[in-house]
């Protein structure tokens, strides 16, 4: 019997069903248990394998993604940042915005949940299938700049355009160099319409000239990205701080 649960299993692995292969033994006498008919048996081994390839899947596009952290919806409390609704982030996860190619910005201070919203989002992405990448800005302009020394910029800007939805984190904490504008404007447009971008930023849009030194730069750039856009203003105290105070006050009541 166990010669023959090996060979109809490496049938399954010939055939790239390595999760059936592994586990018919139990599905089998889960079947027979349960007195499933040939029906539900076929129906329980497609069911098996599409949840094993899904897992793997949001595992590799997870892994893909380079989150800094995984941050979820769930852990996101919206009683402390007020500014933002729960319903808004909520409407957005049908992903209508990714499949019209729109962009997010989330604006606001230092702390407030910018970069957890974006990657919390993205993580659901994920759940749905898309392709998502988490960068930091600045090791974007890198990149960018790495890219465009080796005569690389375009095969790059492809590379990033694979993605369903690009996570540009800390827009405007540094000032960038006029060629590094440059390149990410070639970016920007190369993603225009075409892919989703979310952007976390500490800089109103009004600010952008001066990260980005040059002004035709700036309003090019800001031009293509707010044109299908949803922007979140956000403000308050850092959530950072409130870690620390609600650890000081509970220290000092012990
Ligand atoms: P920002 O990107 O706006 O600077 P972050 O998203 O990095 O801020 O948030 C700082 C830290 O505080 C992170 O660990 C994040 O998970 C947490 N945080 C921020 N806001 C909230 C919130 N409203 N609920 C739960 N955690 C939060
Ligand atoms: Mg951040």
């Amino acid at each position: 019997m166990t010669a023959t649960y090996e060979l109809i299993g490496n049938k399954y692995k010939t055939l790239g069903f390595n999760n059936i292969a592994n586990t018919l033994r139990e599905l089998i006498e889960f079947a027979e248990s349960q007195e499933l008919s040939f029906l539900q048996f076929a129906e329980l081994i497609a069911t098996k394998e599409i949840e094993r390839r899904n897992e793997n899947r949001k595992k590799l596009y997870l892994k893909k993604a380079k989150f800094p952290a995984i941050k979820t919806l769930e852990e996101f409390d919206f009683s402390y940042q007020t500014t933002i609704k729960k319903k808004q982030i909520i409407s957005l996860l049908d992903f209508t915005w990714i499949d019209n190619r729109d962009n997010l910005v989330f604006y606001g201070p230092s702390g407030i949940g910018k970069s957890h919203l974006g990657i919390a989002l993205g993580v659901k992405a994920i759940d749905k299938g898309y392709k998502v990448l988490f960068i930091n800005s600045n090791n974007l302009m890198e990149e960018l700049d790495l890219a465009g020394m080796k005569n690389l910029l375009k095969q790059k800007i492809k590379s990033f355009c694979k993605y369903d939805l690009l996570i540009f984190d800390e827009m405007g904490y540094l000032p960038w160099q006029k060629k590094s504008v440059f390149n990410f404007f070639q970016l920007i447009n190369s993603l225009y319409e075409h892919r989703s971008v979310i952007i976390t930023t500490n800089k109103p849009f009004s600010e952008w000239g001066e990260f980005f030194i040059d002004e035709t730069a700036a309003t090019a750039i800001i031009d293509r990205i707010i044109h299908h856009c949803h922007i979140f203003p956000m403000s308050g105290e850092s959530y950072r701080l409130k870690m620390q105070l609600d650890k000081q006050n509970s220290g000092g009541n012990l």
